[in-house]
Formats: structure tokens, sequence, C-alpha cells
């Protein structure tokens, strides 16, 4: 919670009760859901929250850093409040989405040819397969 009080202050941001409910929904949450997802866990205690503005706030603690977009594949955007750093292992037929920590995928060195691209700030390997649950 310090965290999201530190960086509101740093942007400006004031702290309403409902960014903070929003928030405290996201740092729970182990599933990379989505803003519809959080939208409805937020409305068991928040029941006149729009959606519009669920949806927004969570860009916006993207933005400021207190939350991370997961990497989309054209399904609705998914958010976690995760920023150490991990991997995920996403599974192709009901996209659950786990992390796992990895030294070696850490270390992966950089491929010269990235920087024809640009600069590089994050790594994070995605291993795609059938998780546990749909392989039974
Ligand atoms: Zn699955
Ligand atoms: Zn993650």
């Amino acid at each position: 919670m310090e965290d999201f009080y530190q960086k509101c202050a740093e942007h400006g941001l004031k702290i309403t009760p409902q960014r903070r409910i929003i928030y405290e929904e996201l740092m729970r949450a182990k599933d990379h859901p989505t803003a519809d997802a959080i939208y409805k866990r937020v409305r068991r205690k928040l029941p006149n929250i729009s959606f519009d503005t669920v949806y927004r706030t969570l860009h916006l603690f993207s933005e400021i850093g207190i939350a991370k977009l997961v990497e989309g594949y054209g399904e609705d955007r998914r958010f976690e409040p995760n920023l150490d750093q991990h991997h995920h292992f996403r599974c192709l037929k009901c996209h659950a989405i786990y992390d796992f920590h990895c030294d070696s995928y850490d270390e992966l060195p950089l491929p010269e040819v990235v920087r024809k691209y640009g600069l590089v700030v994050g790594k994070r390997v995605v291993l795609e397969g059938i998780c546990l649950k749909c392989r039974k």
C-alpha cells in the first residue's frame, strides 16, 4: 500500500476511496484479471462505480507504474500488480496466466538483432501450453 501512496503523491494523483479499493482488488488478484473482472470484484464494495471508471483507473495505475499491463493476445487487456521480474506460463485453452521465476531466463542475453528496434527496458519469457486443469 505504501507504494500506492507514494506513487500517487509523486504523480499528483488524489487518493480517493475508489482508487484505493480498485488498487486493493488488483493487489489481491493472482489471475492477471481483465478490467471487467476487476470491475465485478470492485462492484461488491462500490455498487455504483462504473466500468469506465475502473477501466480508466487501471490504465492510470499502469501509466504511473503501480500496475502492469500484460502483453495482449487479441483478447481484453489484462493487468497485474506483480512488478517483480517474472515470467509467464499461459494456457492456450482457458487463457489462465501463471507467474513463475527463473534465474536463467532473467539472465538471457539480448540478441544483437533487437538493437535495431530500440532500447530494451524489460524482458519476459512467455511459455504457452495447456494447464493442468485443462489437461484433465
Ligand atoms: Zn487452462
Ligand atoms: Zn505475471
